[in-house]
């Protein structure tokens, strides 16, 4: 009797074991399926949102916007598509979430970490005037607080005569403006095996003879002469530079891992405003980094004043999970980067409205991207130097080059009308 007992016991015991099991397991595979929903969910609203601000950033009728940022999305099958999105939008995204969120088969950013660039991409374009024409990938600079070069690997270079037919196809179509894109554009061509650079890359662009040509971004480290000389030498270059600088203290820009002191940002800011005739310039600039004193605060107001840039995309430091940066005791209070962002921003905004008041009278060409939705009589576009203008025209269509008369000007906008 105790026998038959103890082995009903053991064999209740093994099936009640099993079953607690299956449960368990099932409990965790349904949270996960739970978990899945909710992060689905969660992108489909990103998703949603970048795109309705995207036309918002582009529509370049709400007066306030500025260059800007892009999202890349990539295809199961390696398709790229890299989509622009307002600052505030591409803030609230963590870019190191962007390798995980997952949307209908599109992965965000998180394109081949390694190796091949694959060709035959489609090309981002806004309207059929205006289009980005990646030409390398990656980044090997390492800046101490960036997650690009672990997330998006070293530096690729597309072949010149792929970006080359892909510009000729582009005019074919009627487009106008082209962007060359790259974390780092300066570096372009490096890893090739034709000896290849930015400098002559450039050039080629330009010899195509299409009407505008942008790009971003550069790094100061590697702004070389040469590309100085073309880009002052080609009319169709646009004489517009962004050129981040991050922090106006050396050693600051040393613990970022920038490679560049403040004094050699200046000298090449100063070749770069001797050599280019009506050059704007724009900036990205952190306050806050790890240990970051006041003194070094206020030298980084000063390389504003210095450099007057017509335009800044300024951040508080947050550290990158995985980054050097985020080992650093991040002790500056949050309320003092706070306060020093408001009075940078305030800064950049003085002169933002000094340098657009500069054009009050001027006639000024400017690149048609549409007429306001709100009143069809007032149409938005940019100048030569990435200024937005809302003016006042009739019969201009989008994609049209027209001169327009700047009558009157806002912190981030001219006003005029078509001459
Ligand atoms: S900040 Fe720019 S240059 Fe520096 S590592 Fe990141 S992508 Fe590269």
């Amino acid at each position: 009797g105790d026998v038959c007992t103890g082995v009903f016991m053991d064999m209740f015991l093994a099936i009640a074991i099993i079953f607690g099991g299956l449960i368990f397991l099932y409990v965790i595979f349904a949270e996960e399926v739970r978990s899945e929903r909710r992060m689905d969910s969660h992108v489909d609203a990103t998703v949603a949102r970048l795109f309705q601000d995207e036309e918002a950033a582009f529509n370049g009728t709400n007066g306030n916007e500025h260059r800007p940022f892009f999202v890349e999305f990539v295809e199961e099958n390696q398709k790229r598509h890299i989509l622009p999105v307002k600052k505030t939008v591409y803030n609230k995204l963590n870019i190191g979430d962007y390798g995980r969120l997952r949307y209908n088969g599109f992965r965000f950013i998180d394109f081949s970490k390694e190796g091949e660039v694959i060709e035959n991409l489609p090309v981002s374009r806004f309207g059929t005037h205006k289009a980005w024409v990646n030409i390398m990938y990656g980044c090997d600079k390492f800046c101490t607080y960036c997650i690009v070069p672990y997330t998006r690997g070293k530096e690729r270079s597309r072949l010149v005569e792929d970006i080359l037919s892909e510009i000729e196809e582009l005019k074919g179509k009627g487009f106008k403006e082209i962007t060359l894109l790259g974390q780092n554009v300066n570096a372009y061509g490096k890893d090739l095996k034709e000896p290849a650079n930015f400098a002559m890359l450039l050039k080629s662009v330009a010899e195509t003879k299409i009407e505008r040509i942008r790009f971003t971004t550069s790094h100061p480290w590697d702004f070389s002469d040469e590309m100085i000389e073309i880009i002052a030498s080609y009319d169709n270059i646009m004489p517009y530079i962004h050129l981040p600088v991050q922090s106006g203290n050396s050693d600051m820009l040393k613990i970022m891992g920038r490679r560049y002191s403040i004094d050699e940002y200046k000298t090449l800011f100063g070749k770069l405003k001797e050599r280019i005739a009506d050059c704007a310039f724009s900036t990205d600039i952190i306050v806050g980094f790890p240990n970051e004193t006041d003194e070094q605060f206020k030298q980084t107001l000063e390389i504003v004043e210095h450099c007057q840039f017509d335009n800044a995309f300024t951040f508080i430091y947050s550290p990158r999970e995985g980054t050097p940066a985020a080992q650093m005791a991040d002790n500056v209070p949050k309320d003092v980067k706070k306060k020093r962002l408001a009075q940078l921003n305030a800064k950049v905004a003085q002169y933002a409205l000094k340098n657009n008041q500069a054009y009050i009278g001027r006639t000024v060409e400017v690149l048609v991207d549409g007429p306001s939705k709100k009143n069809p009589e007032i149409y938005s576009g940019y100048t030569r130097t990435q200024k937005l203008v809302n003016f006042k025209a009739d019969g201009v269509i989008s994609g049209d080059l027209v001169n327009v008369t700047i009558t009157d000007c806002k912190t981030w906008f001219l006003i005029g009308e078509k001459a």
